[in-house]
């Protein structure tokens, strides 16, 4: 899959730039492969609308924001239903549950949500036809799960209001008996170019804001855009497997298309809660077994939580604290049908407290048993501390 580039990558500037540096940067790559300096090469072109697009972004501080918070939107994955990219590079540097938690925090486990708070997708290209059909926006939507969902799957009904074609001017904007028509600051291309001298900046038109064209009378249901919004019901099959980061498409159940047009795509960016069990790295699951320094001493079973049912976990005598066992295949299912991960049970040792009288002299009559061999370790730290002391006395005299 293609992966679109990184803005800043694009233009060679920092995530920290400034407006000033973004600009500048832009300016001089502008030139470097405006078409004009560039007859014929198609590839300058290619860099020219990159670099565009990328200061269209940066260069607007809300786009800027959204962009860094959560990168390029409706990424074409393959074709067909549900699809899973890993490759969210511009995603690692944000804490999901963060962003996540602040909009979905007092959510509950499930049922029906109902946030008006997607983003807005990338707009379709300017159509010289004002009155050309039109596929909808790409829509992508926030959904926090569990983390216990995200490990086995899950289905969820989403109640999402989406933007669908008006009924009443049918997705023209315009009110009956007018229509729309070509703008005339633009001449129907949506585009201006401004500057001055040598160079130049093509700019979305202001009068018609790229659409080419303008409505004599707007409509009054939808106010001219086409759109109004409407509630829609989507069950989403959530995969087991799935983590923070990855977005489930939903084909043609995003934005209504206008006069005709397809509708456009739906994202379903996944969060993923924190386990109270487990964490988790990638397919990898790691877990804390309290375990008793007697069992770690003489030996024996320790149950150990796994996706697929409580292991029985068998640890040799002599077991130290800390002690990493590796369950192989017990780990995350993968999405993509390969092998699970593996789980590493971790052994912490739990010290024994709410003692009683007999207890309390079983173990005071180990104590008396317990002789240097017991703890090699304690044994050689002390030899470590004596070797320490006898320097520290020679250096101080
Ligand atoms: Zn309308
Ligand atoms: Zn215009």
């Amino acid at each position: 899959m293609a992966e679109k580039r990184d803005y800043y990558e694009i233009l060679g500037v920092a995530k920290t730039a400034t407006a000033d540096e973004i600009k500048s940067a832009y300016r001089k790559l502008a030139m470097k492969y405006h078409p004009d300096r560039n007859p014929n090469n198609p590839e300058a072109k290619e860099k020219f609308t990159e670099v565009s697009e990328a200061y269209e972004v940066l260069s607007n501080p809300e786009k800027r924001q959204r962009y860094d918070q959560f990168g390029h939107q409706g990424v074409n994955f393959g074709p067909g239903g549900f699809d899973f990219g890993r490759d969210f590079s511009h995603f690692q540097d944000v804490d999901l549950n963060d962003i996540l938690g602040s909009i979905f925090g007092g959510m509950g486990g499930g049922g029906f949500s109902n946030f008006g708070d997607f983003f807005g997708g990338r707009r379709q290209r300017r159509q010289v036809d004002p009155n050309a059909p039109r596929r909808g926006d790409d829509m992508t939507f926030r959904l926090d799960i569990d983390f216990d969902e995200a490990l086995f799957g899950s289905e969820r009904d989403l109640e999402l209001t989406l933007p669908v074609q008006c009924p009443d001017c049918g997705g023209s904007g315009a009110a009956a008996g007018s229509k729309r028509v070509a703008c005339r600051s633009c001449g129907g291309a949506g585009v201006v170019i401004g500057g001055s001298g040598f160079f130049q900046v093509r700019q979305t038109c202001p009068t018609c804001g790229g659409e080419g064209s303008v409505i004599e009378k707007p409509c009054r249901k939808c106010r001219g855009s086409g759109h109004v919004t409407a509630p829609r019901k989507i069950s989403l099959k959530i995969p087991a497997g799935i983590d923070s980061g990855f977005r489930l498409r939903l084909s043609g159940k995003g934005g209504g298309g206008l006069r005709g047009g397809d509708n456009g795509d739906l994202f379903v960016l996944i969060g993923v809660r924190d386990s109270d069990i487990f964490r988790r790295d990638g397919l990898d699951l790691e877990v804390d077994v309290p375990v008793s320094p007697v069992t770690a001493a003489l030996g024996g079973a320790v149950a150990v939580p796994t996706p697929d049912g409580e292991a029985r976990l068998k640890i040799p005598p002599g077991t130290p604290n800390g002690k990493v066992f590796r369950l192989r295949g017990k780990g995350v299912p993968s999405l993509r049908g390969g092998s699970p991960g593996d789980l590493d049970a971790r052994i912490v040792f739990e010290v024994p407290v709410n003692l009683d009288r007999r207890q309390r002299e079983a173990l005071e009559d180990f104590q008396k048993l317990v002789n240097g061999g017991n703890f090699p370790e304690a044994q050689a730290f002390a030899n470590r501390a004596r070797i320490f002391f006898s320097h520290r006395d020679k250096l101080k005299r």
